[in-house]
């Protein structure tokens, strides 16, 4: 159901609920009202009745009877009865009476001196007086036309207010609310036409200040990163491919020229070795961009296991120096820990290794003697890792590129490398739910420090 139609439902069911309701109140409260009254009529018709009966002493019945028949303050059908103590009739109103007062009648007015009483359409007010010759009883009996035909005038009425008001109001409701909803329409419209093919399309957010205006600034914010991502997609798929072409250019060049003719078995051994390093190198790209693939994953996919950031740290010092012995790498504990659970993490072991690797190698092969220094703290609820070198330094330009992927700084240019190894870190630490920042100062020093959360004990 669109919320328009639920809107106008909304309202349409408050307002006819509160005008069923009031409309109920008023017609109880007006028949109750013409009740009242009527038999407050009826009992001054029996109390007068009675009254000129038991003061007069003889009187007579067809002068009583012509007296009550002929008064202009009759009702419709009213009918008086009068019984003496032995419950006999000793005066009635009407010859041709429409009604008879019934025996059960009668026997209401035995505890009481007053009853109110219905019998069919008619509506009996029974009084019991004292007379000359003990109890009289009085019935005063009538039907209530004007009352009834007025309170059936008073439902109709308040149909008709109910059906009015609530016609009037579905058509307010269904234009209050089409009028509402008119921002967010337009918003719909607007994002029906934005497409991967113009990202750069903003929506155009309300002049008010309100809910609407804040979706349209939010829903701009988000098309903004997402732009920002398919841009980053676009050259990671364009440096990907030229970084694999260039090794495979290579390889084809060098076969190329070794085939135009015979050669000696040294040119030969030279090209070969040249074309191996060449595939080392595509090799090492295609390793780390597998990796990146890896890392991008959902963290579910993935083995994690309790490990100690510590003993991870002494591993990746050993492979690192084994494979490049001219690397020296520092470890100092800040705090040292007091139980084991002071350096335990929840993570993939590889991963975090591969991404403490990046860093140290990065560390040691950007700087002139070698050497990261790397420093291990931890409080409550995390373990902080620093990695800093003496190196070359990042300037500040080029510190918010760093962790996009094929990104190279010029002063790192000399160095080999393929710009992906900070990306995957970056990747990494966000998959076990940590920070990566960095801080540096050209020519001077590098320090990146890794945030993770600690397992609570
Ligand atoms: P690679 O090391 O293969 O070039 P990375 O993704 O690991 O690629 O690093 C990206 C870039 O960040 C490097 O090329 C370099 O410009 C810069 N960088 C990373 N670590 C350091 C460091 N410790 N000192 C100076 N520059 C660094």
């Amino acid at each position: 159901m669109q919320i328009r139609t639920k809107l106008t439902l909304t309202f349409i069911s408050i307002v006819a609920v509160t005008i069923i309701v009031s409309s109920i109140f008023i017609y109880l409260f007006s028949a109750n009202y013409r009740s009242d009254e009527f038999y407050q009529r009826l009992s001054s018709k029996a109390n007068s009745m009675a009254k000129i009966l038991i003061n007069a002493d003889e009187i007579d019945l067809n002068l009583l009877r012509l007296i009550e028949n002929t008064g202009p303050a009759n009702l419709p059908d009213e009918q008086i009865t009068i019984f003496n103590q032995n419950n006999e009739i000793i005066f009635e109103s009407k010859e041709n009476k429409k009604i008879s007062i019934d025996a059960k009648t009668l026997d209401l007015l035995k505890e009481k001196s007053e009853i109110k009483h219905k019998i069919g359409e008619f509506e009996i007010h029974g009084v019991k007086l004292k007379g000359h010759n003990g109890n009289i009883k009085v019935f005063a009996a009538a039907i209530d036309k004007f009352g009834y035909s007025k309170l059936e005038n008073l439902k109709y009425l308040l149909f008709i207010n109910l059906s009015l008001i609530i016609l009037v109001i579905a058509l307010v409701a269904w234009l209050f609310a089409g009028n509402a909803l008119s921002p967010i329409s337009k918003i719909i419209e607007q994002v029906e036409n934005i497409s991967e093919n113009n990202l750069n399309a903003r929506l155009k957010p309300s002049k008010n200040k309100d809910e609407l205006h804040k979706l349209s600034v939010t829903f701009n914010k988000m098309l903004e990163r997402i732009e920002l991502a398919f841009i980053l997609q676009k050259n990671f798929v364009a440096n990907a491919s030229h970084e694999l072409r260039t090794p495979l250019t290579a390889i084809r060049g060098q076969m190329e020229v070794i085939l135009l003719k015979d050669r000696e078995k040294s040119e030969y051994i030279t090209t070969i070795e040249s074309v191996m390093e060449d595939i080392k190198n595509l090799s090492i790209i295609t390793n780390r961009l597998l990796s990146l693939a890896q890392a991008t994953a959902d963290r579910k996919d993935l083995d994690f296991q309790k490990l100690r950031i510590d003993d991870l740290l002494w591993q990746t010092q050993t492979d690192i120096t084994k494979f490049n012995p001219d690397f020296n790498v520092k470890i100092e504990f800040k705090k040292l820990p007091e139980t084991e659970d002071d350096f335990t993490i929840e993570g993939n072991e590889q991963l975090l290794k591969t991404a403490i690797n990046n860093i140290i190698e990065n560390g040691c092969k950007f700087s002139k003697f070698k050497t990261v220094e790397v420093e291990l703290d931890f409080d409550i609820e995390k373990i902080y890792i620093d990695f800093t070198d003496q190196g070359i330094g990042i300037s500040e330009k080029d510190l918010e590129h760093i962790f996009e992927p094929f990104y190279r700084t010029k002063n790192a240019i000399r160095f080999p490398g393929y710009g992906l190894g900070l990306s995957l870190t970056q990747k990494i630490i966000n998959l076990h739910q940590g920070k990566i920042l960095v801080k540096s100062e050209l020519k001077k020093f590098t320090t990146f420090q890794i945030t993770l959360p600690r397992i609570q004990g």
